[in-house]
């Protein structure tokens, strides 16, 4: 059985004295909350003031994106290593902002991918179609691309430890958020080919969360489905009330 897991992007949002306030707040509203994988994702500059104010919590940190080399002249970017010393456990790889908007690709995600595991970050890697592709049915080429080419060169073990988050392009910050039984085909999908290229331990382990418009009043439908692990939250992460509200949902709905 996956336990559930819930992690919130904060995007753009949030200078470090908010993400800070935030992140206490937080941590008590939860500290009783078990059975669920709970994580923030804070911009850069607040990842380790965070990390400060979750200490000994159960609630998670992790950077929004990595650079895969380690140090030198790249202006801008910032290391797994760095990321990791300043107290982030985990790292989001290859958000659909960061395909359509700084130019990422399924191959810089799979270099970035293979440097936070160097590094003993636990990567949130993001896979999904447009809406295009949705309309000329690709939905499942595309998803067949992004895991074979983002994952390549992951063992098995690797595979098993992972978060892939399915987040249609089409459901990111525009309130449309798939269907239960369209996030469920996905995850399916993607689950099956885990299991055809990496074997059933790997498969059955590796957590594949939705990504796209969850809010408190959906997550529980989404839930329900056998293959949806959790969700990667946007919007509704900046608010404590509305975060907290869909991780105590997302646990209650899994257990039901
Ligand atoms: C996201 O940023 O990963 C996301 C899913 O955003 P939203 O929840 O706002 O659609």
């Amino acid at each position: 059985m996956r336990t559930p897991f819930v992690a919130g992007n904060w995007k753009m949002y949030k200078t470090v004295h908010a993400a800070v306030a935030f992140a206490k707040e937080f941590r008590s509203v939860v500290k009783d909350i078990t059975g669920v994988e709970i994580v923030v994702a804070p911009p850069f500059l607040a990842v380790h003031a965070v990390a400060d104010a979750l200490r000994n919590s159960n609630v998670a940190v992790a950077a929004q994106d990595v650079y895969w080399e380690k140090e030198g002249t790249f202006t801008g970017a910032v290391s797994a290593p760095m990321i990791k010393e300043a107290g982030a456990e985990l790292v989001i790889i290859g958000h659909s902002e960061r395909r359509r908007l700084f130019g990422e690709t399924d191959q810089t995600v799979n270099r970035r991918l293979l440097a936070a595991l160097a590094a003993n970050l636990g990567p949130i890697v993001c896979v999904g179609e447009t809406l295009e592709e949705r309309e000329a049915n690709r939905t499942l080429d595309v998803l067949d691309r992004q895991v074979k080419v983002g994952l390549d060169g992951l063992t098995a073990e690797q595979i098993a430890d992972l978060v892939i988050a399915y987040e249609p392009v089409w459901a990111i910050g525009t309130g449309k958020v798939a269907t239960a039984v369209q996030a469920e085909e996905a995850h399916a999908h993607i689950r099956s080919r885990l299991r055809q290229w990496f074997g059933a331990n790997a498969a059955d382990h590796c957590h594949v969360v939705y990504g796209g418009s969850v809010k408190p009043d959906n997550i529980a439908e989404l839930m329900r489905e056998p293959d949806v692990d959790g969700a990667l939250v946007g919007g509704a992460s900046v608010d404590v009330r509305g975060f907290s509200d869909i991780v105590i949902r997302s646990q209650v709905s899994k257990r039901s």
